[in-house]
């Protein structure tokens, strides 16, 4: 990419304003954009041009909106932290995605996205799953709608989050082990994409972060805004006017730009990403993609990501499985380059110790994703006393007991903490 003038960033930022992207290209100023096999094309065609014949329109809004209100469990709730509020010397508050179905925000996207595939006439689904957060919500979101449901997951990760695995069977999925690869998420979408190349009429492909190919960043997140909008009209109701910072996690960058976008418009509103840090700058020992990475082209776009000097992608870490993927969505990637969000990160360590500071002063179990946020609003907070916070909590931590097990909980049991 080359240097950005300040004139440049000012167009850009002002044509995102606008909403003028993604473009007729999909792209989102220099980034985004289409870089996939020729087999893919005609598939890929037809998802945009059948999200442009349904998203949007008055009857597909209706049957989202019901879907949302109804099994979702939305409006979610928006909570004041008073007790957090009162430890970090700022007004605290909190958009619960962690109390919609299935716990965590995915769920958003994957029944928009199920929705979808009902009526472009998909005869089965697949999708791809990590930490299986989002296998779940593509597992629950088909069962509602009546399609079949075949989540591919890297061998390593379904060891590693049995339980999901277990949910997902329940829900009616089947789930197939990726054995190929790093045998995790990535080795797990190039599967997914290879099987959604073998049948691209008869099978909808269900992504599940708002990264990949356009028209994908842009399709999750219209579905994902849900969040920004009613957390906004709600702030405006509630708290009496918009916050002084805005912050959220950001591993793909699907639920970040959900609750980001309705406010981009808002000068006076600083909005902050928190990615995870890991336990260190090494490459390798984060998953730091936008603060620490550099442009690339990773599944489809062109966007930041984590590489060796070679062009290798990267290993990454994280405690939160959900965070732990060496790209980002390019929106994200455009929004640093204009400099309308900062993009900063919170170790494992300090997500662990959010974790435990959200229970124990507001009764509230969060992910360690959405721990990540939690930190991150706690340092912007000292350094801007008496301000005004609203965080995205992205999802509950139950999935997360695990490793809660063998952290926090085995320091309670032994008496040191
Ligand atoms: C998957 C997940 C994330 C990260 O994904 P994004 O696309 O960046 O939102 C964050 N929080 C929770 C609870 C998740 O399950």
């Amino acid at each position: 990419m080359t240097a950005m003038t300040e004139q440049d960033r000012r167009q850009l930022l002002d044509a995102e304003i606008a909403g003028v992207f993604p473009d007729t290209r999909g792209r989102f100023g220099p980034f985004g954009g289409r870089y996939i096999p020729e087999t893919l094309i005609p598939a890929i065609e037809r998802l945009e041009a059948g999200l442009r014949a349904h998203l949007g329109t008055a009857d597909f809004e209706r049957e989202l909106a019901d879907e949302l209100r109804s099994w979702v469990g939305r409006p979610t709730a928006l909570t004041h932290a008073r007790r957090l509020g009162a430890r970090w010397g700022a007004e605290v508050w909190l958009k619960r995605e962690d109390l919609a179905h299935t716990g965590a925000h995915k769920i958003n996207n994957a029944i928009g996205q199920a929705l979808l595939a009902k009526r472009l006439g998909a005869r089965r689904v697949v999708a791809e799953t990590g930490a299986g957060q989002h296998g779940v919500a593509s597992a629950a979101a088909c069962a509602r709608v009546g399609l079949p449901c075949t989540v591919y997951m890297g061998a390593l990760d379904m060891e590693r989050q049995a339980p999901n695995v277990g949910r997902m069977r329940l829900l009616g999925a089947q789930v197939v082990p990726v054995t190929e690869g790093d045998r995790t998420l990535r080795a797990a979408v190039d599967e997914a994409l290879r099987d959604w190349v073998a049948d691209p009429l008869g099978t909808y492909y269900l992504l599940g972060s708002a990264i990949g190919p356009h028209p994908y960043p842009y399709l999750v997140r219209q579905l994902q805004t849900i969040i920004g909008r009613e957390a906004r009209a709600q702030m405006l109701a509630a708290a009496g006017g918009l916050p002084d910072a805005l912050i959220a996690c950001v591993g793909g960058g699907s639920n970040s730009i959900g609750l980001f976008h309705p406010f981009l418009a808002d000068a006076a509103v600083e909005i902050i990403g928190i990615e995870a840090g890991g336990h260190g700058r090494a490459l390798g020992e984060h998953s730091a993609t936008l603060a620490l990475g550099r442009p690339g082209i990773l599944q489809g776009a062109y966007s930041m990501l984590l590489q060796d000097p070679d062009g290798q992608i990267q290993e990454t870490h994280s405690i939160s499985a959900g965070l732990d993927y060496p790209g980002v969505g390019p929106e994200h990637a455009l929004l640093q380059a204009v400099g309308r969000v900062r993009y900063e990160v919170a170790s494992d360590d300090e997500a662990l110790a959010a974790v435990k500071e959200c229970c124990e002063n507001e009764g509230i179990l969060p992910a360690l994703e959405s721990a990540h946020a939690l930190a991150g609003a706690r340092r912007w907070a000292a350094a801007h006393p008496g301000k005004r916070i609203l965080i995205g909590l992205s999802g509950r931590g139950d999935k997360d007991m695990p490793t809660l097990q063998r952290t926090l909980i085995a320091d309670i049991e032994a008496g040191r903490a």
